[in-house]
């Protein structure tokens, strides 16, 4: 790799929103901020998962770290449009996907839609629902961004892959929480793992997360 991979615009991908309109520093000011989300959520989640972290599986802290790589590199990206950049941004979704399936292992969480089909719990059940009709939804945004961007400038409205950076982190950090759910619910039911929501428990547009029963005193702590 020489010098000119980290210049700007050197990567052959760019996204529908317009360059340098809103900083000359930035090359797409709204797919660049709408990374926002991946440095904000993570260290709630490291809070949320401060039990599952100790009684459970310690490197569930790992994939937290990684969305705040992803969110990093994607805003370097999107600011710069460097070949460097989108390099970054697709290789550190690849790494999440990879860490998050290396330590649940596959047999033990193998096919999320099957586990889902099967689980008790009506929650954790219309979690799944929810996540997977946001990542359709963030699926759409991102086709029509690349496909119809002609269409969508006319309408003055060439965001639509900020909106896939927003929709792709609120769907892929609840399949994480799903994943975990079920490694726990499998591996040591005995914790009795239940899906809360964050700040409110009855609220369940919150943020979700897994409860450890282990031990009680430290699960009110929370
Ligand atoms: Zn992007």
């Amino acid at each position: 790799m020489t010098w000119e991979h980290l210049e700007r615009g050197s990567s052959p991908v760019d996204w529908c929103e317009g360059n340098y309109l809103v900083s000359p520093d930035i090359a797409e000011f709204v797919n660049t901020i709408s990374n926002i989300l991946f440095l904000l959520g993570p260290p709630f989640l490291i809070y949320l998962f401060k039990d599952y972290g100790r009684f459970i599986q310690p490197a569930i802290h790992l994939i937290w770290v990684l969305l705040i790589v992803v969110g990093l590199s994607s805003a370097y990206f999107h600011a710069t449009l460097s070949l460097l950049g989108q390099l970054l941004d697709e290789l550190t979704i690849l790494w999440v996907f990879m860490a998050t399936l290396s330590l649940f292992s596959i047999p033990a969480t193998y096919l999320l839609y099957k586990e889902l089909k099967i689980v008790q719990d009506e929650r954790v059940y219309r979690l799944g629902v929810r996540n997977t009709t946001i990542l359709i939804m963030a699926i759409v945004c991102w086709i029509n961004d690349r496909m119809f961007c002609d269409t969508w400038s006319r309408l003055n409205f060439p965001y639509l892959h900020g909106f896939w950076h927003i929709l792709i982190f609120i769907s892929a950090y609840p399949a994480c929480v799903l994943f975990a759910y079920f490694f726990v619910n499998d591996e040591r039911p005995e914790s009795r793992p239940t899906l809360k929501y964050w700040p409110r428990n009855d609220c369940e547009l919150g943020i979700p997360y897994v409860s450890i029963n282990y031990d009680k005193k430290f699960d009110d702590a929370i």
